[in-house]
């Protein structure tokens, strides 16, 4: 089955082609970083109106990629939830109409559930149940992977996500817009253990996060410099900014595995494309015997291959939306299902 897949959760419009049998055969992005560059963050109208004029020309290009056009096409499938909803809206409504006038069938799907199965689009997918860890902009949490749809949540962020946490200490850094990859190349060569920053939550003995007090640390380290810090000072505290989130992910992510008794570790989201997390993950899970598997960098933040590979997945199962599927700003992960027919 050749599945038409649309992202627009945010300000990514992303479009793929997967096949059942054949996997990923094209896949384009069009990324809205410049457009919200100016603000520091996204604007929600600004990301729709761009979503509207991107979608339906990205298609096309992603097709003739492929050398294939609509008829090639045996299922379409579009983010449903969670993101923002006039965002969702545009990517949602073409996929519907497209699926429509062609009598196929569609499926709108969850934008989380995306990002955790995305590893599966990679060389060695790995095999379920497995342990996952989504670190992105809006999400933190770990979960137990038993199947498509069989998710138990064992763990979240109680305030601030860790991509959020990248990115609210890029602002106040003034690092620029989208913070994750900011501070990741500011952090370059640095001395992550020039400043002693907290570790949030690290001795509780839940699977819980919480990264606002680490920004807060931050913060009060930037004042305390003062307006003419040393050369090295943000390089440093960068660093250290780095390795104190890693660090928490990791120690969590470990109690978590040992907890359910898991030998299979997924990263996914976009702060798995983090270069010092991948390395520390690798070195970690080694030592453990652990399994480790991420997406491709491209393929941790939003993309279109991952929702074509997770909706058709659901497709493949014979599971279809009705036209009147709509979407949604908010959607907890653990209130799917496996898929129905
Ligand atoms: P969600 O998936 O929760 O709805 P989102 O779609 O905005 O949120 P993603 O696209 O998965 O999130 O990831 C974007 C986040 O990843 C941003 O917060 C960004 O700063 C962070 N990020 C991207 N690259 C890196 C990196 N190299 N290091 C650290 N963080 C990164
Ligand atoms: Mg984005
Ligand atoms: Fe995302």
């Amino acid at each position: 089955m050749r599945v038409l897949g649309i992202e627009t959760s945010c300000d990514e419009t992303g479009i793929a082609l997967w096949d059942s049998e054949a996997g990923l055969l094209a896949h384009r992005l069009h990324s809205q970083t410049e457009i919200h560059a100016t603000y520091g963050g996204v604007v929600p109208e600004l990301a729709s109106r761009d979503h509207i004029r991107r979608t339906i020309p990205l298609v096309e290009r992603t097709l003739a990629d492929a050398g294939l056009d609509l008829d090639a096409v045996d299922g379409v499938t579009a983010t449903a939830g969670p993101g923002l909803l006039g965002a969702l809206l545009v990517g949602l409504s073409a996929g519907k109409a497209i699926a429509f006038a062609r009598e196929l069938p569609f499926l709108g799907i969850h934008h989380l559930e995306a990002h955790l199965l995305a590893p599966a689009l990679e060389e060695r997918p790995p095999e379920f149940p497995f342990l996952a860890l989504l670190v992105s902009g809006g999400h933190t949490l770990l979960a137990e992977v038993s199947g498509v749809g069989r998710y138990r949540l064992l763990g979240q962020s109680l305030d601030d996500a860790a991509g959020e946490a990248f990115d609210k200490t890029a602002k106040l850094l003034e690092l620029g817009f989208p913070g994750g990859p900011a501070v990741a190349r500011a952090a370059e060569g640095g001395d992550a253990a020039a400043f002693d920053l907290p570790r949030p939550m690290v001795d509780k003995p839940n699977l819980d996060f919480s990264f606002s007090g680490l920004k807060t640390a931050v913060l009060n380290a930037a004042k305390a410099a003062g307006d003419d810090p040393d050369p090295g000072f943000r390089t440093d505290l960068c660093a250290s900014f780095q390795e104190a989130v890693v660090d928490v992910l990791w120690r969590k992510s470990a109690r978590a595995l040992e907890q359910a008794g898991l030998d299979r570790l997924v990263v996914a989201g976009g702060v798995g494309a983090n270069a010092h997390l991948r390395t520390r993950f690798a070195a970690a899970t080694e030592e453990l015997g652990v399994g480790l598997h991420f997406p491709r960098p491209d393929f941790c933040t939003d993309n279109g291959a991952m929702v074509a590979h997770a909706g058709g997945l659901r497709l493949v199962a014979g599971e279809r939306d009705g036209w009147d599927r709509t979407a949604v700003a908010r959607w907890p992960l653990d209130e799917l299902h496996p898929p129905t027919t």
